[in-house]
């Protein structure tokens, strides 16, 4: 066989593309070559906040297919994208691999299809194509989707989808698993109920086809989710996804910045090379997360008032006018960061998150503690798991009309200057047990080093 080949295909969004583009650039550094098929919509953004474009021999090629909406339909709309995916995707995914195909530039080997793209099994399936799926949230919210079902049975969940039926709020899917609140399923947290739900049809869609493959790969640890992954042991930890920052001079496929939707914006970390060691609060809120102006105001006017060095994330669809009183003077702010590079930074002493998954990786990564502000989907269950199961973060509150005050995130800021020594010191040790999975002979080590042995039998 010559170099074993990999289709990867994420999730269209940015919290499933990073994680999938890392994992694909751990398989070109394990000789694999990699075909990396994003959306039309999102190929384009990727391609254009590259620095350095691709070459045609690269080694992990980005190729696109449509996502079945329409030129002027909203991306960031998640029940429209789950309705258009399984109409127009699976047919274009066909015809993409056979017309690799027919080219004779590949023989596709494998494909890793997203645990939000896993009808592309049955596409390999009905191709001869072996497949995995790969998780790019917890065990637990893998755990949780694959329960649904059992949840229905239970009465838990209704059969309609997306009512929890059930008058307790707090649930445990197995005695191994921490509890769970009801109030906290990640479809119950997506808007309008109608959104959560037809997001949850979707994902019950791609559950289906899981059983394609022995391989269900996740971005964790078993430090991270030991209960969760004694219940689920099909669950192969391959975390933490982290890009491989060493080497800035060297462009290989490998250590590009490649995934992106924005450009990043590396004139931070000179800026952070300037501060003081553990004095600088990040801010960023991942991808989707948008305020409206009162919330972006008190948000603003809080990080004046703690009075303390802050480097912002502000994405450019999200920007708003500063409020007149904004000072801002002892802040940078951004409009995309490269996150993973900011937060190993020593200057990093905390990181004000919306707490997706990949962020929650990133910080454990670094030991950086958290102050969570979570926002929809999944991000409410992770806050609980930072703040009360592995303790190294601080819940920032919203106030009775849903709005952080700009004195409750100053308090916060401040309780965690506080006691920075104890939640950093607790931070630093869970670091440490977290990347010893990614160091030879760790349990993540491992794992990838078993697949792609998978991949070229
Ligand atoms: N990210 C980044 N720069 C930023 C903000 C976020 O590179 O300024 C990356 C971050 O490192 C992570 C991803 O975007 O890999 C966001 O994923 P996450 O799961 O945290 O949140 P989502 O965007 O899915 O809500």
């Amino acid at each position: 066989m010559g170099i074993p080949t990999v289709l990867a295909i994420p999730y269209a969004a940015q919290g499933h593309v990073n994680p999938m583009m890392t994992f694909s650039q751990k398989l070109v550094e394990n000789g694999c070559k990699v075909i990396f098929v994003n959306t039309e919509f999102n190929h384009r953004r990727v391609v254009s906040s590259m620095v350095e474009q691709q070459d045609e021999e690269s080694v992990l090629k980005l190729v696109s297919i449509p996502d079945g909406l329409g030129p002027h339909d909203d991306r960031n709309d998640q029940a429209k994208l789950c309705e258009a995916i399984p109409k127009a995707m699976p047919e274009a995914l066909e015809k993409l691999i056979e017309d690799i195909h027919l080219k004779g530039e590949s023989k596709i080997n494998l494909i890793v299809a997203d645990l939000c793209m896993a009808w592309a099994l049955d596409v390999g399936r009905k191709m001869g194509i072996k497949g995995a799926v790969l998780c790019p949230a917890s065990a637990s919210i893998f755990t949780l989707l694959h329960s649904v079902p059992m949840l229905i049975h239970d009465g838990i969940v209704d059969s309609d989808l997306g009512l929890t039926l059930t008058a307790e709020r707090r649930i445990r899917i197995s005695p191994s698993m921490p509890e769970m609140d009801t109030e906290d399923f990640f479809w119950l947290n997506m808007g309008e109920p109608k959104t959560g739900k037809k997001v949850l049809k979707y994902l019950l869609y791609c559950a289906e086809h899981i059983h394609l493959t022995e391989w269900w790969l996740c971005n964790t640890t078993p430090e991270l989710e030991p209960g969760t992954l004694l219940y689920m042991p099909k669950i192969l930890p391959i975390g933490p996804l982290l890009r491989n920052n060493d080497n800035d001079n060297n462009k290989s496929a490998t250590t590009k910045s490649m995934g992106q939707f924005w450009e990043e914006d590396h004139s931070c970390m000179s800026w952070l090379d300037e501060q003081a060691h553990g004095s600088v609060v990040y801010v960023a809120f991942g991808s989707f997360t948008l305020f409206d102006q009162n919330q972006f105001n008190e948000l603003a006017l809080g990080l004046d008032l703690t009075n303390r060095t802050f480097l912002w994330v502000i994405r450019e669809d999200n920007k708003m006018e500063y409020p007149h009183e904004f000072k801002g003077h002892k802040g940078k702010i951004v409009s995309w960061a490269p996150q993973q590079k900011v937060l190993s930074h020593p200057a990093i002493a905390c990181f004000v998150t919306h707490c997706g998954w990949n962020s929650t990786m990133e910080g454990l990564s670094n030991g950086v503690p958290f102050l969570c502000w979570p926002y929809f989907g999944d991000q409410p269950s992770n806050k609980t798991h930072i703040c009360d199961e592995l303790n190294v973060g601080l819940g920032i509150d919203k106030d009775k009309n849903g709005v952080v005050s700009r004195e409750e995130l100053k308090n916060k800021v401040e309780q965690f200057f506080n006691d920075d020594k104890n939640m950093k010191s607790r931070s630093m040790v869970l670091k440490e047990k977290v990347l010893n999975n990614i160091a030879k002979g760790g349990t993540s080590y491992e794992n990838l080093k078993k697949f792609v042995k998978e991949i070229e039998e």
